[in-house]
């Protein structure tokens, strides 16, 4: 369907969040962004009923870390925990260049993870304050799977520091 002559106004979330909870069926308009330097891949990955420990989310978040960082320098990964379908187990990537994010998403989406085929997009979101959920953080968010800001799981401290280590070394050196 052409958007051309839809004066619907835009989805603030589809928007600031990169995923609405109405889908297609929504009222407004979910327009997406021809150039970005972010990604999304939704409900990449799968949180079972009892959770994921510490361990097996760690080693997870540093698979598609290293992957994405293949493509380019990563600015920041942040994955959602959320338990509501459109933001279940989402996993965000802020490239430096938007030509990397590009490169990521066609690579991203003729690809599986965990058994099942990923779909990627570009998205909107430039700055993740916007988007995450700050009461998630003190474990104080009433609205649970209602809530329609990321709910962000994020990987142990020496993980990332780790990554964030190696990923600069990556690109420095590649760098004359
Ligand atoms: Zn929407
Ligand atoms: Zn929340």
């Amino acid at each position: 369907m052409s958007n051309r002559y839809d004066s619907r106004e835009s989805c603030n979330f589809y928007y600031k969040i990169g995923a609405c909870r109405h889908g297609d069926k929504c009222s407004k308009r979910h327009v997406r962004p021809s150039r970005s330097h972010t990604i999304v891949m939704y409900n990449m990955l799968y949180f079972p009923a009892g959770g994921l420990d510490n361990s097996r989310f760690d080693e997870l978040y540093e698979d598609v870390y290293i992957e994405a960082c293949r493509f380019g320098p990563v600015r920041s990964m942040v994955i959602c925990e959320n338990g509501n379908d459109h933001l279940k187990g989402n996993v965000y990537i802020h490239f430096e260049s938007e030509e990397d994010a590009l490169r990521a998403r066609d690579s991203f989406n003729t690809r599986w993870f965990d058994e099942r085929p990923i779909y990627c997009d570009l998205t909107h979101i430039s700055d993740f304050r916007d988007a995450i959920c700050r009461k998630h953080d003190t474990r104080a968010c009433e609205r649970g799977d209602e809530c329609n800001f990321m709910h962000v799981r994020r990987p142990s401290t020496k993980l990332r520091i780790d990554l964030e280590k190696s990923q600069a070394k990556k690109w420095h050196t590649r760098t004359p």
